[in-house]
């Protein structure tokens, strides 16, 4: 088991899983856009480059349903991102690509004791990351413009395939049912690639 909590205390979800499947580096703007929303909002510091973790779409409690919102960036955005609308720590965000079998947390965004030591996959999306910002990517990591790109052969490393094709597991419910509970999601209305301004 491990646990995901908010940062003001109010929200946790318990997965079944104690380590995480891998995560990738994310440059792209969307979740950049979604963190730095979050900021604007009160919450933790949007970074530029964001460690987006993979865990196993099987959770066992929820805790502070009723602090939990599901928002979209914008009209017909995919990602579902589910913040703690007390302190906007980003918890959990879904993405049909998923197939509910796994869902996506920002590293630093919010807590937790899952393990998450293990190098990054991939950075993605590199393509959208501000050319004015530093930029420090780990020695010898592959570099994926955008997950659009022809060349599919990063989907065939090792870590990479970890990550998309995680092992069943069947214990409690989907990141999707918690979804449903929490009811139709918020659309912010913000456009592609802009800045959120205070
Ligand atoms: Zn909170
Ligand atoms: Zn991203």
């Amino acid at each position: 088991m491990g646990k995901i909590k908010c940062h003001c205390g109010k929200c946790e979800i318990t997965l079944a899983a104690d380590k995480a499947l891998g995560y990738f580096l994310c440059g792209c703007q969307d979740c950049r856009q979604a963190v730095k929303w979050a900021e604007f909002k009160g919450g933790q510091k949007g970074e530029n480059l964001q460690k987006s973790i993979y865990v196993p779409s099987d959770i066992l409690n929820v805790k502070g349903k009723e602090n939990m919102k599901p928002f979209l960036l914008r009209k017909g955005g995919k990602s579902t991102r589910v913040y703690c609308v007390t302190c906007y720590s980003l918890l959990g965000v879904d993405f049909p690509v998923y197939n509910d079998q796994r869902f996506m947390f920002i590293g630093g965004h919010c807590l937790t004791d899952i393990d998450t030591s293990m190098d990054p996959a991939v950075a993605i999306n590199m393509e959208d990351y501000p050319k004015d910002k530093e930029l420090n990517l780990p020695d010898g990591i592959t570099i994926v413009n955008s997950i659009h790109d022809p060349d599919r052969s990063w989907t065939q490393i090792p870590e990479v395939k970890k990550i998309r094709e995680p092992p069943p597991s069947n214990k409690g419910i989907r990141f999707s049912e918690l979804l449903k509970e929490l009811g139709s999601p918020i659309i912010l209305g913000l456009e592609a690639g802009a800045d959120v301004k205070k």
